[in-house]
């Protein structure tokens, strides 16, 4: 991948980019005059150095001389430092600017794509881009460009200076040997970074490792597994040493042949330009000028080669964020999309039939049903009979067929997304909580509820006393992944996050299957009066959640197998009422235990 030999130019040439360079132009531009203008400048010091020496050998340079040509030493010195700080400014500002920009348009594309790429790739790989793949982007634009055009003018003003005010043939003998840094350089650097590629990703594994061992950490003790992670963990910590041994070997190798490139070149120096000093071909002060000029010369060779590899890199890496910022946002306002700023809560379902990309067979088949606006339908079926689906495919999280699923009347392929989105109060079956506070996260749809609100909404979820009870109240911040709340917090909190909204249309997929059956009513009778005239669809395992729903519909493989109020179901006698007779065996015996443990 690393072998992209048109790395500069796929960078330059991409649209993409282009529009930043233009964006940071002026940044670049000064960047770049200040290097410039500082490699001339730098030049200038071993000439002066040399001018001395003569004139000392000469004998014909008094006090006041000496201490004017240390004047313009020093002061050159001075603009270079001045200006070396300057040129990064400029140009380590693009690069940054645009790691930045880059950066934010990913987040913005990743965050509308639709589900279906985020179950096709890996977040691990996703967070990849946004972070290697970005530093390398940077490097490439950033001290890629400042080395490659450093390089380019410092190596030609050098070697310009060298043959002109020197001596051509010595330059040429002293210079053929020194370019063969650039070769090492460029060999070496792309093993470097080769190696450093692989010691980074056993880097990521190590802590993969780490992080699911600490998280499962009760499973490994009650499974007594201990002494085998320990094991497995030497392996992975081996294989980052190892990783690291190989960069270290390469490190290690790239000083002392630098070293030796330029002892070869130095001795050419020494023995031909010496030869020409004797012969008085050139003067004393002009080969320590020389000397100097290829001490000079060393630091554009490396630059040479190293960049090419920057450039390389950072263009396999823009390929990659390119293909994401290419990737279609598949779920998105159509042509034909109407002008609804609010909607109210009848849905009606047609025909609809669905298969989810990578599933080999149909997740629903010909759904027919209609909700009148302020009835509450309840959804019952076995696992993975399609109830969750139904839901994603409401709430547009996977585009339905057209024509298939209509609020109000309208497709809702014609209704704006966010007009869609912001009418369904929707509790997910997982009860995903985010590492911030109750509050933030009970009023994450909406933010910007009165406390008052958010108490509320707290009271009919039935988890406002367990919040109390906590520490900081509703300013409690969740753990990571919600750890230090119960499965039935954590369920209520979302329930809670759904009410808030007073949405035309809630959704409670499974969202009651962790709490007992006492909070499971007090929630349905808070729904029951706060949701009353309102659309409500209910998702359940158990009969008690749906019994009072005003139309029950029971989905088996993907199909609606029966339809009705919850005593027509049960005179149907099919698989609801086979499932109701089943949980009230359950629950009678149940009760039994309860009284033989109370007795
Ligand atoms: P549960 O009661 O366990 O939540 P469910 O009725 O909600 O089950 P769904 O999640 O709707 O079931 O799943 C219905 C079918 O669709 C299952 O066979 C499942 O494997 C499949 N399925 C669900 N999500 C996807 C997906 N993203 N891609 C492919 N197939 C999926
Ligand atoms: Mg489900």
């Amino acid at each position: 991948m690393y072998a992209n030999k048109d790395g500069i130019f796929k960078i330059v040439n991409s649209k993409y980019m282009r529009a930043y360079f233009n964006k940071y132009k002026w940044n670049y531009f000064f960047g770049l005059a200040i290097i410039g203008i500082i490699d001339v400048l730098q030049l200038r010091i071993p000439l002066l150095i040399g001018k001395v020496i003569d004139n000392i050998g000469e004998s014909n340079l008094v006090e006041s001389d000496l201490s004017e040509y240390v004047k313009q030493v020093l002061f050159l010195g001075l603009i270079i430092v001045v200006g070396r700080f300057g040129w990064r400014m400029f140009i380590f500002r693009s690069s940054r600017s645009i790691e930045y920009d880059v950066r934010n348009d990913l987040f913005k594309h990743l965050e509308f794509l639709s589900q279906r790429y985020y179950n096709q790739n890996k977040t691990g790989d996703i967070m990849a881009h946004l972070t290697n793949d970005l530093d390398a982007l940077r490097m490439a634009v950033g001290p890629g460009v400042l080395m490659t055009f450093d390089a380019a003018v410092l190596g030609f003003l050098t070697i310009y200076n060298m043959s002109t005010q020197i001596n051509p043939r010595l330059t040429f003998f002293a210079v053929l040997p020194l370019s063969l840094i650039i070769i090492v350089t460029a060999i070496l650097a792309k093993i470097m970074f080769r190696r450093y590629k692989t010691k980074q990703e056993a880097f990521a594994g190590l802590s993969d490792f780490t992080q699911e061992n600490f998280s499962g950490i009760n499973v490994i003790k009650a499974f007594v597994q201990e002494s085998k992670e320990i094991k497995a963990f030497k392996n992975v910590n081996y294989n980052a040493f190892n990783k690291n041994m190989k960069m270290l070997i390469i490190n290690s190798l790239l000083h002392p042949i630098m070293a030796l490139i330029t002892g070869l070149s130095l001795t050419v120096v020494l023995g031909y330009g010496g030869y020409l000093a004797v012969i008085n071909i050139i003067t004393i002060g002009q080969l320590s000028a020389f000397v100097q000029f290829i001490v000079m010369l060393i630091w554009p060779m490396i630059a040479i080669g190293y960049t090419i590899n920057l450039f390389s890199m950072g263009a396999a890496s823009l390929t990659r964020i390119e293909e994401i910022l290419n990737e279609d946002i598949d779920i998105k306002d159509s042509e034909s999309v109407k002008d609804i700023k609010k909607t109210g809560g009848s849905i009606e379902i047609k025909n609809l039939h669905f298969t989810y990309p990578q599933s080999g067979s149909p997740d629903l088949n010909d759904i027919n049903l209609s909700i009148v606006d302020g009835k509450t339908l309840g959804i019952l079926g076995r696992t993975g009979s399609g109830k969750s689906t139904l839901v994603n495919l409401l709430l547009r999280l996977y585009d339905p067929p057209g024509n298939s699923i209509f609020i109000d009347g309208t497709d809702i392929l014609d209704i704006p997304l966010h007009t869609l989105r912001k009418s369904i109060g929707y509790v997910p079956q997982d009860s995903f909580l985010f590492s911030t506070t109750i509050s933030k996260n009970i009023d994450f749809g909406l933010r910007n509820s009165s406390k008052k609100d958010i108490v509320n909404s707290a009271k009919y979820a039935c988890v406002h006393d367990n919040i109390m009870g906590f520490s900081q109240q509703y300013d409690t911040v969740i753990g990571e992944r919600g750890v230090s709340l119960s499965g039935g917090q954590k369920q209520r909190i979302s329930i809670a996050r759904g009410l808030i909204k007073d949405p035309p249309i809630l959704i409670l997929d499974d969202s009651l299957s962790a709490v007992d059956t006492e909070t499971e009513n007090k929630i349905l009778s808070h729904l029951n009066i706060i949701r009353k005239n309102k659309t409500n669809i209910l998702i359940s395992h158990r009969i008690s959640t749906l019994q009072n729903s005003d139309q029950i519909i029971v989905l088996d493989k993907g199909s609606i197998v029966e339809k009705g109020s919850h005593e027509e179901l049960i005179l149907m006698d099919g698989l609801y009422n086979h499932i109701y007779k089943k949980q009230l065996l359950e629950k009678a015996i149940d009760d039994t235990e309860v009284s033989e443990v109370e007795l």
